[in-house]
């Protein structure tokens, strides 16, 4: 079986610089983490391949630092992994990272064989779209599963999954053709925590790089370029100033103060709605 797992690396902090003409993040000067819904995603790869057989590969687009981040992923036990990276993928949003993703997957196939199945994490904690993996799905014409809290079974004679969805109103058991692309959730594993022989083991693995010259992809579909979604501004909203007021006495005197209060806020704010 070959699984692809997308990872993102994410800032590691709010406190990130923004380019002031493109209004992108300044990703390269950013202390970075793996997108924390992406380790579960590279541990139930990882699992996925041990009960199965075959090879889990890690793929990530993004600046040349993202190399980390996969680096990460092999030392959970990830086989191989890529790196997409290219000028020219610089501030893509999520329908130009997933026409990137795409085009690497068609290329990691050519080289490799068929892909069987991609997992992704439910969300990235910066963009926070959760559009890349269902997107990636439509790229490459087969089935979404999105907030998967387990796979329930992979019959590879069949080319079938049956997976468990976590949804509001409850939980659904859904079955899919394979390949599929899944999106999970944060209780479907317990990510590992890689031993010293597995962090030793992954130094011996190469990243593999892809550019833009390497994938089947016109340049106008990836980037700035390809990206008909422009983050306008970006900015950290204004903390408020919370004051606790704290009442006490006795009960019945202390609740009345506290409804006066309550009702007072409640006019406030509607006599600034009326204006
Ligand atoms: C504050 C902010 C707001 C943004 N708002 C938007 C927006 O509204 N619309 C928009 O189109 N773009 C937006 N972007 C750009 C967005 O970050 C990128 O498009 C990004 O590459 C993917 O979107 P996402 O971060 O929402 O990822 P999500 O769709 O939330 O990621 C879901 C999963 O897809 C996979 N994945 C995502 N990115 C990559 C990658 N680069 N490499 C490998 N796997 C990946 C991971 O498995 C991840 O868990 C925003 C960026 C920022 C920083």
């Amino acid at each position: 079986m070959r699984v692809v797992v997308c990872i993102k690396q994410v800032p590691s902090s709010t406190k990130v610089k923004i380019n002031p003409e493109t209004n992108t993040l300044m990703r390269d000067q950013a202390g970075t983490i793996v997108n924390p819904f992406d380790e579960f995603a590279v541990e139930e790869a990882v699992r996925v391949v041990e009960r199965h057989g075959g090879e889990a590969i890690a793929l990530s687009m993004g600046p040349p630092q993202a190399e980390e981040a996969l680096r990460a992923a092999l030392e959970q036990g990830c086989d191989r992994a890529y790196l997409v990276s290219d000028r020219a993928f610089a501030g893509a949003d999520t329908l130009a990272t997933s026409h990137t993703l795409a085009a690497a997957i068609k290329k990691i196939e050519a080289e490799l064989g068929k892909v069987d199945l991609i997992i992704c994490g439910k969300q990235a904690i910066d963009g926070d779209t959760g559009q890349v993996g269902p997107s990636l799905a439509v790229r490459l014409g087969i089935p979404p599963l999105s907030y998967v809290s387990k796979i329930i079974g992979i019959n590879l004679e069949a080319g079938k999954i049956t997976a468990e969805r976590s949804l509001e109103e409850g939980k659904e058991v859904v079955r899919s053709d394979l390949p599929a692309v899944l999106t999970v959730l944060k209780n479907i594993n317990i990510p590992r925590y890689p031993s010293l022989l597995a962090k030793r083991k992954a130094k011996q693995k190469s990243v593999d790089k892809l550019g833009l010259k390497d994938l089947d992809l016109p340049e106008e579909k990836t980037g700035l370029k390809g990206s008909p979604t422009w983050v306008v501004r970006i900015f950290t909203p204004e903390a408020r100033s919370s004051k606790a007021q704290i009442y006490t006495g006795e009960p019945s005197h202390t609740a009345r103060l506290l409804a006066d209060r309550i009702m007072e806020i409640k006019c406030k704010g509607k006599g600034e709605a009326d204006g």
